[in-house]
C-alpha cells in the first residue's frame, strides 16, 4: 500500500514576512497593485517549490491569501455587503480592502470621494486558534454571484510552473456557519450558496483539478439540526460531478458528527488526530475501504518536533492495509515557517522544535519509513528519538522544585480568607475611596517614542541606564498627570513592556523567544507567541521596581498591574508534555509569588488581566466547564495569596459573559472591569440577574476608536449601569488599556471621565 504526503496549506506570510511588507507598502500607496501582485506570486511560487523539494505530494493551492481566506471564500460567492458600493459580483482588490480594512472617506486611488468611509467586516477568531478571519455578512434578499477567478487562477498558476496541485476550499457549511446574518439565518443562502460552489468546482475540473480539498471545520462543533441536513444535501449536490473531495475536519474529534461525516459521498476524508488521537479506533471501523484517509499526525497548532517512532507505531498497520496520506493536523497556517531561521535560540530547546518547514520534513520521513522500510530512515529516525528523550528527563524542563510545589498546592490556597462582603469593609477602611471610584484599566499610550526609545535599547543603541531614565520620567509624567485630572486610583503606565504577555514570559523560567518565529494574526498582522517549554518558575520580582517607583510619587493608590496566568498560556504556543491545566498551575504559582511581593511592598490594590480567558474555551460544550473549572482555579491560586485587605482587580476585554457569569462569579475578584461602551450596558442586565456581588467597572470610554466621548455621554452610561446594578458597586472606567491610543484622544477623554464621575457624585 502506498503513503503519500499533504501539507494542507503553508503559512502564506513568507519566511521573512515578505507578504507583510508587501501589503503594508500598498496600503501606504508605495506600490503599485502590480506589484503587490508579483510579491504575491512569488511567495506562492516559493511556497510550491519549497513544499514539493521537502516531499509533499499533494501540494496546497488557494491556500494563499492577501488577507483572509474566509473572506476570499466571501468574495468568491460575491458575498459583498451593499455598504461597499460595488456592482454585482465586481470584486476589486480595494473593494477586497475595503471589506478587509475599511475605508476612511479619503479620497481612493480610483479618484473617487467615498464620503464618510466604510466600516470593515467584523473580524474574530478562527476556532480555538488565535488567527482572526473576517466575518462574512448576510442580509435578507441579497444576491450572490460567482467570482471563481482566485481559486482558478492560482490552480492554473502552479500548472503553469508543472506543479499539479489540489486547491482548498473553505466548505460551504462552515462558511455558512462563521456567516452572520442580518434580518436572515445565513442557512436560507444554502441552496444560493451550493449553486456557486458546484460551479466552482466544474470549473476546477474542467481546468483539470483531480481533487479539492474542501474544509468542514464544522464537523468538529456541536452542531444542530440545520448544519447537519445542510452537510448531508450539500455534499449530495456537490459530490455529483466535479474533482474528487477530500472532506478535510480538524481542531478537535468528529465523534457524534462521524456517522454522518462518512454518510457524505466525498472520495476522501482528513481527520486530526493530533488534537483527537483516540478517535481513529471508530475511523478505521466505519471507514469503507474506497474511502482514502487522511490523517493528520503531525502538529499544525503546535512547535514541537514529533516522536517518529511512536507515531510510526500508530499508522504503520493502517499503511499495511490501506492508502493513506499523512498530513499535519491542519493547515501548517499555524505555525511559524522555518526553524533554520532562528540563530538565537538555545540549541538544547532548538532540537526539541519543528516549524513548518520541519514539519514537512517530518512527515516525508514517515512516508519514507513507511513506503521503502525504516532502515531507509534510519538516521533521522534515531535523531527524533533522541530528541524525544531529552525532552522527557532535560532539566531545563523538569523542575523538580516546581512539582514539589504543584504537589504543596492545598484547597486554602485556592480562595481568599474572608467572603467578599466582609472583605468589602476591611478594603473600605483601609482604602477610602470615594463613590464611583475612577481608574484606568493599566496601558497609557505606547507613543512613537517610546516604541521607538525600546526598540534603539533592543538594538543596544541606547543603553540601560538611560533607557531606564526614559521609562521613568514617562511613567512621572503619567503620574503626574493622573494626579493633576483627579483619577482616584493610578496605574504606572506599562511604558516599560512590548507585550502583555511577552514582558512577562521574558522574565519567568521555561519560557524561550524566537526572533523570526512569526505566525499570521489577521492580515498583515503577525506575533511571535511566546514558547513555554518547561517547568515555570518565577526567579525574581518582575513589577515590584516598576510599581515602587511609581507610588513614591503619590498619595493616591497605585494599582499593581499583572497579565493573568489563563491569558499567559492562552496566547503562548504550550507544552505537549502535559494538560494544559498543569502549564496554567505552574504560570499561576508564579503570579501568585509576584502578587504577595506586590502586597508585601505596599500594594494595597493589584490587577491581574485576563483578557484571554473566554477565547480559550473549548470548541465543544461539553468541555466547557472543565476548563472554566481549572482556568478559574488558576487565577484563585494567582490572587488568593493576600490579606483581605489588599484589593484584587481583573480586567477583561469582552462583553460575552452571560454564558460564564457562574465562572466569572467563581474568580471573586474585588473589582472586575469588562467592555460595555458598544452595547449600551445591556450586559449588565445579566450580572443584576446573577446577583453578582463584587465591584464592576463598567467601561464607559470605547477605546477602540479615535472618538472622544463626551462627560455627558458617559454620565448616561453609569445611569444606564445604575439601573442595572446598586452605584455602590460600580467604578468608572475606559473599556480597556489605552496603549494604542494617542494622548491627543486620551487626555480630553478621561479629564471627561473623571467630571462625569464628579457629576455622578452630585447627583
Ligand atoms: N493592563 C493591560 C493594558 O492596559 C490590559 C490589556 C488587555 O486587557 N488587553 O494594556
Ligand atoms: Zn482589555
Amino acid at each position: 500500500m502506498t503513503v503519500t504526503v499533504a501539507t494542507l496549506g503553508f503559512p502564506r506570510i513568507g519566511p521573512k514576512r515578505e507578504l507583510k511588507f508587501a501589503l503594508e507598502q500598498h496600503w501606504a500607496g508605495k506600490s503599485s497593485e502590480a506589484e503587490l501582485l508579483d510579491a504575491a506570486a512569488a511567495l506562492r511560487t516559493a511556497a510550491w517549490a519549497r513544499q514539493q523539494a521537502l516531499g509533499a505530494d499533494w501540494l496546497p493551492s488557494n491556500d494563499f491569501s492577501l488577507y483572509d481566506h474566509v473572506l476570499d471564500t466571501s468574495v468568491m460567492l460575491g458575498a459583498i455587503p451593499q455598504r461597499y458600493g460595488v456592482a454585482e459580483g465586481e470584486a476589486t482588490l480595494s473593494t477586497y480592502f475595503a471589506m478587509a480594512r475599511g475605508t476612511t472617506g479619503a479620497t481612493e486611488s480610483c479618484g473617487h470621494n467615498h464620503g464618510a468611509g466604510q466600516t470593515a467586516l467584523e473580524m474574530t477568531k478562527w476556532f480555538d486558534t488565535n488567527y482572526h478571519y473576517m466575518v462574512p455578512e448576510l442580509t435578507a434578499g441579497q444576491r450572490l454571484t460567482l467570482n471563481a477567478s482566485k481559486i482558478v487562477a492560482e490552480y492554473r498558476e502552479a500548472k503553469a510552473l508543472g506543479l499539479e496541485t489540489r486547491p482548498v476550499l473553505l466548505g460551504p457549511v462552515t462558511w455558512l456557519t462563521l456567516a452572520k446574518g442580518r434580518d436572515v439565518d445565513p442557512f436560507d443562502f444554502l441552496d444560493e450558496v451550493l449553486g456557486l460552489y458546484a460551479v466552482v468546482l466544474s470549473h476546477l475540473k474542467h481546468a483539470g483539478a483531480e481533487w479539492v480539498q474542501i474544509d468542514e471545520p464544522c464537523l468538529v462543533l456541536d452542531l444542530n439540526d440545520i448544519q447537519r441536513a445542510a452537510l448531508t444535501r450539500a455534499y449530495a449536490r456537490l459530490a455529483r460531478s466535479g474533482p474528487q473531495l477530500m472532506l478535510t475536519t480538524y481542531f478537535g474529534a468528529l465523534d457524534d458528527n462521524l456517522n454522518l461525516a462518512l454518510s457524505l459521498p466525498v472520495a476522501g476524508l482528513h481527520v486530526d488526530l493530533v488534537r483527537a488521537p483516540q478517535q481513529i479506533d471508530a475511523v478505521l471501523a466505519k471507514a469503507p475501504a474506497t474511502l482514502l484517509l487522511s490523517l493528520g499526525v503531525i502538529d499544525g497548532r503546535n512547535i514541537w518536533r514529533a516522536d517518529l517512532d511512536a507515531i510510526l507505531a500508530r499508522v504503520a498497520p493502517i499503511a499495511a492495509k490501506r492508502d493513506i496520506i499523512l498530513a499535519p493536523s491542519c493547515s501548517l497556517l499555524h505555525t511559524p515557517v522555518d526553524l533554520a531561521l532562528e540563530r538565537k535560540l538555545d540549541p538544547e530547546v532548538v532540537q526539541w522544535l519543528a516549524f513548518a518547514v520541519q514539519k514537512v520534513e517530518e512527515l516525508a520521513i514517515l512516508k519514507r519509513a513507511l513506503n521503502e522500510g525504516q532502515a531507509s530512515v534510519q538516521d533521522a529516525l534515531a535523531q527524533s528519538a533522541q530528541a524525544a528523550a531529552a525532552r522527557r528527563t532535560s532539566s531545563r524542563i523538569h523542575d523538580p522544585a516546581v512539582a514539589e510545589r504543584m504537589r504543596a498546592i492545598t484547597p486554602d490556597m485556592l480562595a481568599r480568607k474572608t467572603p467578599y462582603g466582609d472583605r468589602r469593609q476591611i478594603q473600605e477602611a483601609a482604602l477610602p475611596l470615594p463613590a464611583y471610584p475612577t481608574t484606568t484599566i493599566g496601558s497609557f499610550p505606547q507613543t512613537g517614542e517610546v516604541r521607538h526609545a525600546r526598540a534603539e535599547h533592543g538594538r543596544g543603541n541606547l543603553d540601560t541606564v538611560a533607557y531606564g531614565r526614559f521609562l521613568r520620567e514617562e511613567t512621572e509624567r503619567a503620574i503626574r498627570w493622573q494626579e493633576e485630572i483627579g483619577l482616584d486610583m493610578l496605574v504606572h503606565g506599562e511604558f516599560e513592556r512590548n507585550d502583555m504577555v511577552q514582558y512577562f514570559g521574558e522574565q519567568l523560567s521555561g519560557f524561550a523567544f524566537t526572533v523570526s518565529g512569526w505566525v499570521q494574526s489577521y492580515g498583515s498582522r503577525c506575533v511571535r507567541p511566546p514558547i513555554l517549554y518547561g517547568d515555570v518558575s518565577r526567579p525574581k520580582p518582575m513589577t515590584v521596581d516598576w510599581w515602587l517607583y511609581a507610588q513614591s510619587l503619590t498619595e493616591k493608590p497605585v494599582k499593581g498591574m499583572l497579565t493573568g496566568p489563563v491569558t499567559i498560556l492562552n496566547w503562548s504556543f504550550v507544552r505537549d508534555d502535559q494538560p494544559r491545566e498543569a502549564s496554567c498551575r505552574q504560570i499561576a504559582l508564579a503570579i501568585r509569588d509576584e502578587v504577595v511581593d506586590l502586597e508585601a511592598a505596599g500594594a494595597q490594590a493589584i490587577q491581574i488581566d485576563e483578557a484571554a480567558l473566554r477565547e480559550g474555551l473549548p470548541l465543544r460544550q461539553r468541555d466547557w466547564q472543565h476548563y472554566l473549572d481549572w482556568a478559574v482555579e488558576c487565577f484563585r491560586l494567582g490572587a488568593s495569596g493576600v490579606a483581605d485587605a489588599t484589593q484584587i482587580h481583573t480586567h477583561m476585554c469582552y462583553s460575552e459573559f452571560n454564558d460564564i457569569l457562574p465562572s466569572i462569579g467563581a474568580m471573586d475578584a474585588d473589582v472586575l472591569s469588562i467592555e460595555t461602551a458598544r452595547s449600551q450596558m445591556e450586559l449588565l442586565a445579566a450580572f443584576a440577574d446573577y446577583r453578582y456581588p463584587n465591584a464592576i467597572g463598567p467601561g464607559v470610554y470605547d477605546i477602540h476608536a479615535p472618538r472622544v466621548p463626551t462627560t455627558d455621554e458617559m454620565v448616561t452610561l453609569m445611569r444606564l449601569a445604575g439601573q442595572h446594578l446598586p452605584p455602590r458597586q460600580l467604578w468608572v472606567n475606559p473599556d480597556c488599556g489605552l496603549k494604542t491610543r494617542k494622548w491627543e484622544e486620551v487626555r480630553p477623554a478621561l479629564v471627561a471621565m473623571v467630571e462625569a464621575a464628579r457629576a455622578l457624585r452630585a447627583a
